[in-house]
């Protein structure tokens, strides 16, 4: 698709530098609109920051007909239209919260003998709620003039994403009214599962797939353990590393968002807090004044992110556990758009992984009646499934503290990658000289066999404890200091019995019983064993072999 030239090239390229000021074409963008031009389903998979707009504005600009653009959220389509219409590009959109008179008024303009809008926007609940709306479709498809179908944000379709949206389900509608329309769907982040799954729910055809690195090599990973002091921590890296700099933060919950933003302020950094408690003019005027500058950094939980477009965000911070590796990303890949060195610091415990783990199994339960509608899966517990698989795999990358950040995250999206071209830019490769293989099959089995004997009622931390020979009052309240296995791991490095349950945990040899345990709402975690997987450890089936740095 690179080199060969079409009868559009020319036109493409100055309307690229005149409309849109552009000087050259990013990786992909040129080849992508070659295919979608040329008739055909596309499916584009590009970083965050990478130019998915141009993919399918400039089409839209120099093909004869309407664009119809589904985008997930309004704040998305109006920063969008915004931008069109400063370059001349004449668009609209609609959604449910306008006038209907509006509403009305723009349909209208849409069928009329000389339609001005090369783009429509529209969420996805107006294509699975509003017949008008197909009924005008059809009626410009029927005219020739339906020139493409764009679903923005194309992962949410999926259930096996991070970020799946119930209505995006029923755009498989499009495919099947439109069959000769070509269908553009553009997402910054999918697995080959996700990718799968979108494809089949929008029924596209022969379908031609762009992917290219999802390496960004001007952001700097690390994970940091989480204490008490996470704040003053934050506070002392961003007043070292990005002095009067932006960035964001982001937070569990909404109580989160507003303590650490208020410690900040104390500590005398301009700092906000963004979550889905406030109420939408407040959250724009906090948005606004962070783009201004006026506010350096956003203590935000997930609502805060998709659309934002600042390209000087210097460091992304996770106070606590992100979702998933994918969900991790995305979010971090909201800084350093502008190509320049960034910060990705990940704060990480293992009781915010029960906390999120908490919060993943109650969403599902509120979650569930409405999603079956759709779903293809109706149940609520293949999701719960899912959310704690990915869940699972956030852990084992925080756990991990040998292999190449990138390397981990690339090999979530199914991306090999040759740890040297890290460069030490993450902490791993800065921290590792060397490692060692490490066969931990017996330590293991030890503490699966500690589980069992203190009668599976217990949390990983006071298993820790007993196998690590504590003789605090809670292990002698249970009797435990008389257990054979009472300080069988003393010799063993700090951290290193921690993981190795861990790890245990995130194979599902170890189960975690999850409980809300107080009526503040914390939460504790009981250890079960998983007697069918536990069975391959003990029959010498199953060797577990952990890496180390070689300094253990
Ligand atoms: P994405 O949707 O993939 O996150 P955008 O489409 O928002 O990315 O583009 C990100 C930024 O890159 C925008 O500011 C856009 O103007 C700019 N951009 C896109 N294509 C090019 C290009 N070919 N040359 C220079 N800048 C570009
Ligand atoms: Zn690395």
């Amino acid at each position: 698709w690179s080199s060969r030239d079409f009868s559009w090239t020319k036109k493409l390229e100055a309307n690229n530098k005149k409309v849109f000021g552009n000087h050259s074409f990013r990786p992909n963008q040129r080849e992508v609109i070659n295919a979608t031009m040329s008739g055909y389903d596309v499916f584009v998979l590009m970083p965050t920051g990478g130019g998915k707009s141009l993919t399918y504005q400039l089409p839209a600009l120099i093909c004869p007909g309407i664009t119809l653009v589904i985008s997930p959220l309004v704040s998305l389509i109006q920063d969008q239209i915004m931008h069109l219409l400063q370059a001349n590009i004449p668009a609209a959109y609609l959604s449910a919260n306008m006038d209907w008179s509006e509403q009305q008024e723009i349909l209208r303009e849409l069928t009329s003998d000389y339609c001005k809008y090369k783009l429509l926007y529209v969420t996805p609940e107006k294509v699975a709620k509003s017949d008008v709306l197909l009924r005008h479709l059809n009626i410009l498809n029927t005219r020739d003039l339906l020139a493409r179908i764009v679903i923005d944000e194309a992962h949410c379709v999926s259930q096996w994403g991070h970020d799946f949206r119930p209505d995006y389900q029923c755009l498989g509608i499009l495919k099947q009214k439109f069959p000769k329309t070509p269908v553009l769907a553009l997402t910054a982040t999918a697995t080959a599962s996700v990718k799968e799954d979108v494809v089949q729910a929008l029924g596209l055809i022969n379908c031609i797939v762009f992917r290219q690195s999802f390496n960004r090599p001007n952001l700097w990973y690390s994970v940091i353990p989480k204490t008490k002091k996470c704040v003053e921590d934050i506070d002392k890296f961003i007043k070292e590393n990005h002095f009067d700099e932006c960035g964001i933060i982001y937070c569990l919950s909404r109580m989160d968002c507003e303590r650490v933003a208020e410690k900040l302020q104390e500590y005398g950094h301009k700092a906000a807090f963004y979550h889905g408690n406030m109420d939408p003019a407040q959250r724009a005027f906090i948005q606004k004044q962070w783009s201004k500058d006026e506010i350096n950094i956003i203590c935000a939980t997930v609502a805060f992110g998709m659309g934002i477009n600042k390209p000087d965000v210097r460091f992304v911070i996770h106070h606590s556990l992100p979702k998933s590796i994918e969900g991790y990303h995305q979010e971090c890949g909201r800084a350093g758009r502008d190509g320049q060195r960034s910060s990705c610091l990940l704060y990480y415990s293992y009781s915010d992984y029960i906390r999120v783990k908490h919060m993943i199994s109650q969403g599902a339960a509120e979650q569930s009646p409405s999603v079956t509608g759709y779903s293809r899966f109706n149940n609520s517990g293949r999701i719960l499934e899912t959310n704690t698989e990915n869940l699972l795999r956030m852990v084992s990358y925080c756990e991990n503290d040998v292999d190449c950040r990138r390397l981990l995250q690339l090999l979530h999206f199914g991306e090999k990658f040759n740890s040297a071209h890290c460069q030490k830019t993450c902490d791993n490769c800065c921290k590792i000289t060397s490692s060692v293989d490490k066969d931990v099959t017996n330590i293991a089995k030890q503490l699966v066999e500690l589980v069992r004997l203190t009668g599976q009622q217990f949390s990983s931390s006071h298993i820790l404890e007993v196998y690590r020979g504590s003789l605090s009052q809670f292990v002698k309240k249970h009797r435990h200091e008389t257990l054979g296995l009472h300080g069988a791991g003393k010799h063993l490095a700090k951290g290193e019995a921690s993981r190795i349950i861990h790890h245990l945990v995130v194979e599902e040899f170890l189960l975690e019983d999850v409980k809300k345990s107080d009526i503040y709402g914390s939460v504790s975690s009981v250890l079960k064993v998983n007697e069918s997987k536990a069975k391959n450890l003990f029959l010498g089936g199953k060797t577990i072999i952990l890496r180390f740095p070689s300094s253990v």
